[in-house]
């Protein structure tokens, strides 16, 4: 019997700033992780939605952008963000406007301390950070409900409503359990502020609740936003899997990042956990301007966010071989200046490339 080949349709968005210079390296090791597996192919479009072309054309997206990503198996994003377009602009023009119509309700963020780095927490070293946090990604605070009156005038008055949905808050607390269940320590904290805002966060607490029963092997905890904080700075050996709201959520795998020592290495998944829609990769990271055409952007965000691609089209092996071959490369101390070292971005993915094919 013929063995049929998996070929996958990837979208590649590498918009603003150092977008295009990840998703160049990322596209290189995807390729090369391909080559050496054998079993599946990839086939990448490439589309120019972008800050450049909202200033061109008043527009970040075509009309039919929609039609056109369901075609696609996958979504790879860089960033987006320009210095001058405002952020609300640019991230409503293009990364929410793929995100929330696709239904990737759920944003899976992990980090952990690769070999080879170190975490400014003096305290903790690799294995003592491991965390994977589900952001809700379809509602909450950036639910877009708001608006302004008297726009200017001292009796000015602007309101940013949350909405939070049963039907929504239930469908993460499920995904979550289900990555906790999946996940060694079984253990899942979640994050609310229920004793300030005593609707919305309420309700998260007990719709969370109610689905606990349904996990009766993952031990729950519950933490405060602010208190969640002063526990991952301060015992980061005690968290596992983390859920949390659209904005809550957002501010801590910032943290969690940046504890895991350095932005550029956290990598995130804008799941459609029904797969009726594509999902979407991306690195944590914003277009950072400051380091745009240096040459130094850290890769190592959007090799990890491929990696999960490929475990999200079903290729596991094809992930974990990715992540270990990363993993080497960080450990022979081949890394860009965020990390401490003084590798470009090409040098860093030549590496890494090598280490696929030669392992
Ligand atoms: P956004 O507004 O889209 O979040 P930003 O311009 O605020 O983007 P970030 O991209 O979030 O900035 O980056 C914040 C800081 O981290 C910048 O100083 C940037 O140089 C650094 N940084 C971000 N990504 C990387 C990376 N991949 N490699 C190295 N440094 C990075
Ligand atoms: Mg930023």
């Amino acid at each position: 019997t013929a063995e049929t080949k998996s070929i996958y349709k990837i979208a590649s968005i590498p918009a603003d700033g150092i977008g295009p210079e990840v998703i160049e390296a990322g596209i290189a090791v995807l390729k090369a992780i391909a080559k050496k597996k054998g079993n599946f192919s990839l086939d990448f479009t490439e589309f120019d939605w972008s800050s450049d072309r909202y200033k061109k054309t008043g527009s970040y997206l075509p009309d039919n952008h929609l039609d056109t990503l369901r075609q696609f198996d996958a979504i790879l994003f860089g960033a987006v963000g320009a210095p001058d377009v405002p952020d609300h602009i640019s991230l409503w023009g293009l990364r929410l406007a793929i995100c929330q119509p696709l239904q990737q309700y759920a944003n899976v963020r992990r980090t952990r301390i690769l070999p080879g780095t170190n975490s400014p927490l003096s305290n903790c070293k690799q294995g003592q950070l491991d965390w994977v946090i589900v952001r809700e990604n379809s509602e909450g605070e950036y639910a877009g409900q708001g608006g302004r009156s008297h726009q200017g005038y001292e009796h000015e008055v602007a309101t940013e409503v949350s909405i939070f949905t049963r039907v929504a808050v239930r469908r993460i607390a499920r995904f979550a359990f289900q990555l906790a269940q999946s996940r060694p320590r079984k253990l899942l904290t979640y994050v609310t502020k229920s004793n300030a805002q005593r609707s919305g966060m309420v309700m998260w607490d007990e719709v969370i609740n109610e689905v606990s029963k349904e996990f009766p092997d993952v031990t729950m905890d519950h933490m405060l936003v602010d208190a969640m904080t002063v526990r991952m700075v301060l015992h980061p050996e005690s968290l596992d899997t983390i859920v949390a709201t659209n904005l809550h959520a957002d501010i801590l795998s910032d943290l969690a990042a940046a504890l895991a020592g350095s932005i550029g290495i956290a990598p995130t998944a804008n799941l459609d956990p029904s797969r009726k829609n594509p999902s979407m990769f991306e690195p944590i990271h914003g277009s950072a301007f400051d380091i745009t055409g240096m040459g130094i952007a850290n890769p190592v965000a959007t090799f990890w966010t491929a990696a999960e691609m490929l475990e999200w089209l079903g290729e596991k092996e094809a992930g974990e071989d990715l992540m270990k071959a990363v993993e080497a490369v960080c450990e022979a101390g081949i890394k860009t200046r965020d990390l401490g070292g003084s590798a470009t971005t090409k040098e860093v993915t030549a590496a890494v490339v090598a280490e696929i094919l030669r392992s």
